[in-house]
């Protein structure tokens, strides 16, 4: 006897078992998430690392100049290797959380359907079969929110991107970067002042307006003050609240090779000065 066959259509909802299964896959991919950032961090560490002992083994030696050293260091595979490291990090990262947007993007549209229609028996089999308009299958849901969740995201270039400048300042800290002019940063004889506007000194904490973009140590402009709750920026007309202050990420790191690269200069000096003795 031939046995019939019964054709479940493809709309058809995900059975729970599934989407327990879907559900701690999610879970899993969440945990995941934090592993990136830190992966991120812990390359930028091991790279600044990697600059800072070639720079002093080059003083140990005594045959180059800090800058020549510098150019050297830029032909180093290594460096290209992190930049690529990076951008592979920031693909998983966004294929990740792409996945976790469609799936809970199509969790959403299969419960509201649930809803609508009656569960699935062996009496109301023939009209489930019989249905003339069937609704998109899940898996063309799943393939299109996943898509749309792809191009949405773009931290994926702008991850690289910011990788590179990292790099950049890692080797030259004043360096003016592209797309960046005197409009963003303060720049002196074609490189970026580090002086904070206020107290001329070099900036410890660097903190950026979100108004006007200009740039001072924290503490001195949070001493600008005093018991009001706005203040003038010192380099323009804007009038600023505290919350319009944010910390300058990347005049932080500029800041913070610019230190290294002044230890390091000493040590240059110093075994240039024997190798003429
Ligand atoms: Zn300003």
């Amino acid at each position: 006897m031939e046995s019939e066959v019964l054709e479940v259509p493809t709309y058809f909802p995900l059975l729970s078992q599934n989407m327990t299964t879907i559900s701690r896959a999610l879970a899993e991919l969440e945990k995941s998430d934090t592993k990136v950032p830190f992966l991120e961090r812990e390359v930028r560490e091991s790279l600044a690392l990697f600059v800072e002992n070639s720079l002093l083994i080059s003083a140990e030696k005594g045959s180059l100049s800090l800058a020549e050293a510098k150019e050297e260091l830029r032909k180093e595979p290594v460096m290209k290797k992190a930049e690529r490291l990076i951008g592979q990090m920031s693909t998983v990262s966004t294929d990740r959380s792409s996945f976790v947007e469609a799936v809970s993007e199509l969790k959403t549209e299969l419960q509201s359907r649930n809803r609508k229609e009656e569960p699935l028996s062996v009496t109301n089999m023939a009209d489930y079969t019989r249905m003339d308009h069937e609704p998109e299958p899940a898996v063309v849901i799943f393939d299109n929110q996943l898509t749309e969740a792809k191009h949405k995201r773009l931290e994926n270039s702008r991850k690289q991107k910011e990788f590179a400048e990292f790099t950049e300042v890692m080797i030259s800290p004043q360096k003016l970067l592209a797309g960046e002019d005197d409009d963003d940063v303060a720049v002196e004889g074609g490189l970026v002042d580090l002086r904070c506007p206020i107290s001329k000194q070099i900036m410890n904490n660097p903190v950026t307006s979100k108004k006007c973009g200009h740039c001072y140590d924290k503490n001195n402009i949070l001493s600008l003050f005093g018991r009001q709750s706005n203040t003038k920026c010192p380099e323009c007309p804007m009038l600023l609240s505290r919350q319009d202050l944010i910390p300058d990420e990347l005049m932080k790191v500029r800041v913070e090779f610019y230190n290294r690269d002044l230890e390091i200069q000493e040590k240059f000096k110093s075994h240039s000065d024997i190798v003429r003795l």
